[in-house]
């Protein structure tokens, strides 16, 4: 486009038409503000004109309008002709950039938006909390940094599949965006992990907005085949008080979200001071335990399981404890969850069934026909080679299968691969091992699991014995379990019987078998043997 000394349009090529819309005799002789997009201020067009007086050239980006209305953006260089040092001619050369223009938009937004929601991806996150937190110094503001993530998520999308996860993920994204103001940021750092900045907030603020938005997310989800219940926990720090940067303040949410997970979940927990130190406790924990393997500090104790029938006792249950050289005698309560978390449970575990077996093989070569139990836990079931190791620790002990029996918690019969989970019991019975489902009744289960899985036993647990004597409510449910047992051609142990009340409501109910403080408590290897010697055992 050439315009003369005056800046009215004498030619443009064809094109320009092209770009523009306009034909030539539709330009000529008109002033150029024709295309103007109303995008740039008067400023923009004072600085363009300045750099033309001065240097005779201007270019850069400029918003333009079609014929058709349409606004695009353009790349603009124009040049002043000067004919005996007097301005001749404006000539305007310009490239229609609206495409690159898109792309670069989708380039910026793919990596800055998580494509699933919408939302912040982790790398804007930073950006914003950045901005937010120089923002609040400089206006001394207090700002919130919360983590959300939803309880077993994972266990939504192993049963459910992935798709219906994606579907979760965006109800979720679109419910925090609801609870939140507009001007606070939403974003998602992957997976199940949500993270929401609340500028200028209170404590008081930020707790209100933490029990809405447990109370929304914890409210069915009703997707497109399922409806889906999945509660958040959720962690919160504050500028200045919980960090003054990035790093520490999403450290201390993130830390606060755990605490909230531990805490039984669906709820949420202010970062305190306290917390870092319990995670330390933890750290200490963590090493000590590694040493107590290293250094023998763990021990079974046994608690005799008696046959109501003949009154004897039929087995035992192998209890781990921990013999701490400063704190003493420590119950596995204490230490199972971290051991667990942590992988130790693996090692721990194998000392455990290993210890037993050696325990039952010398009461076996003295003659004594009874069975010991060992717990396995979830970890201990999943790590590869399980049936392997006790194929191995039956060999090195010489022990007979018909000896040994496992104990699996219930919960571990939920929310598992199924196939893999009979595939595992299905070999060690062939062993001849045998299976019992530990503190059965106490995860809210699928039944149908146990007529599928070659189980022996279930062990009623503690919490439905305790309230037998009074609670009109364990006793149904105990008779539930008897009747259920009886017809599926499973023995059943009440665990935690503490009274004479209680065990006759089970020897009139008939339970095949009884353990608890009122029989016998975890006893020494050594104690247990004297109470079969006495007359008490097979
Ligand atoms: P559990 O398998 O349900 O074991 C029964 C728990 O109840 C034991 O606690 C036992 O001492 C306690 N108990 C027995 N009789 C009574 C009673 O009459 N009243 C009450 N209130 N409690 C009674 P303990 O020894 O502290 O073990 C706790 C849990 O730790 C066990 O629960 C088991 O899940 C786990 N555990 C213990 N040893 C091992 C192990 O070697 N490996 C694994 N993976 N877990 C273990
Ligand atoms: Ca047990
Ligand atoms: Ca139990």
């Amino acid at each position: 486009m050439v315009t003369d000394s005056q800046n009215l349009i004498i030619s443009v090529n064809p094109a320009f038409t092209e770009i523009t819309g306009f034909l030539p005799e539709e330009v000529i002789g008109k002033r150029p503000n024709i295309f103007q997009s109303g995008k740039h201020s008067y400023s923009f067009y004072k600085t363009m004109w300045a750099s033309l007086a001065k240097t005779g050239r201007w270019c850069g980006e400029i918003w333009n309008k079609r014929k058709n209305g349409e606004v695009h953006p353009s790349w603009m260089s124009i040049n002043t002709i000067r004919i005996d040092g007097n301005i001749s001619n404006y000539v305007a050369v310009y490239n229609d950039i609206s495409q690159r223009k898109q792309a670069d938009d989708y380039i910026y937004k793919l990596a800055h938006y998580d494509t699933l929601t919408g939302l912040p991806n982790r790398l804007l996150f930073y950006d914003r909390l950045q901005v937010a937190l120089s923002h609040a110094s400089r206006h001394q503001l207090v700002l919130a940094l919360m983590f959300i993530d939803l309880d077993q998520f994972k266990r939504i999308n192993d049963t459910l599949g992935h798709s219906v996860g994606d579907e979760l993920l965006v109800s979720v994204a679109k419910r925090i965006q609801e609870t939140i103001r507009k001007s606070d940021t939403v974003a998602r750092l992957g997976g199940d992990e949500f993270v929401v900045i609340l500028t200028d907030t209170t404590v008081a603020a930020a707790t209100q907005i933490a029990e809405k938005l447990i109370t929304t997310l914890a409210s069915v989800h009703h997707l497109r085949h399922h409806h889906v219940v999945s509660t958040p926990s959720i962690g919160i720090a504050f500028y200045p008080d919980d960090g003054e940067d990035a790093e520490t303040l999403t450290k201390n949410a993130d830390a606060a979200m755990y605490w909230a997970k531990e805490s039984g979940r669906n709820g949420f927990k202010l970062y305190s001071k306290e917390l870092t130190q319990s995670s330390q406790q933890r750290m200490h924990l963590e090493a000590e335990l590694r040493m107590a393997l290293e250094h023998s500090q763990f021990e079974l104790v046994y608690q005799p399981k008696f046959a109501v029938s003949s009154k004897t006792i039929t087995g035992v249950e192998a209890l781990l404890r921990w013999q701490h050289p400063e704190h003493g005698l420590i119950s596995p309560e204490y230490f199972l969850n971290l051991a667990e978390e942590t992988g130790l449970i693996i090692a721990i575990g194998s000392w455990a069934l290993k210890t037993a077996c050696v325990q039952a093989k010398q009461w076996h070569d003295l003659g004594f026909d009874i069975k010991v139990a060992v717990n396995i836990s979830a970890k201990q079931l999943h790590a590869p080679g399980f049936v392997e190791s006790i194929q191995q620790a039956l060999h090195d002990t010489q022990l007979s299968a018909y000896a040994l029996e496992l104990e699996f918690p219930e919960s571990l019969f939920i929310n598992n691969d199924f196939d893999s989970l009979s595939r595992i019991l299905t070999n060690l019975k062939k062993l001849g091992i045998a299976i019992a489902v530990d503190d059965f009744g106490t995860s809210y289960s699928c039944l149908s699991y146990l007529k599928r899985l070659p189980l022996d036993m279930l062990k009623i647990d503690k919490s439905f014995v305790k309230g037998l004597a009074t609670d009109t409510e364990d006793q149904a449910i105990i008779q539930a379990i008897l009747t259920l047992a009886q017809a599926l051609n499973l023995k059943t142990v009440a665990e935690g019987v503490e009274t004479h009340e209680q065990a006759m409501f089970l020897l009139d109910k008939q339970c095949s078998d009884m353990q608890g403080y009122w029989l016998s408590m975890p006893v020494s290897a050594e104690k247990l043997q004297w109470l079969i010697w006495t007359g008490k055992g097979a």
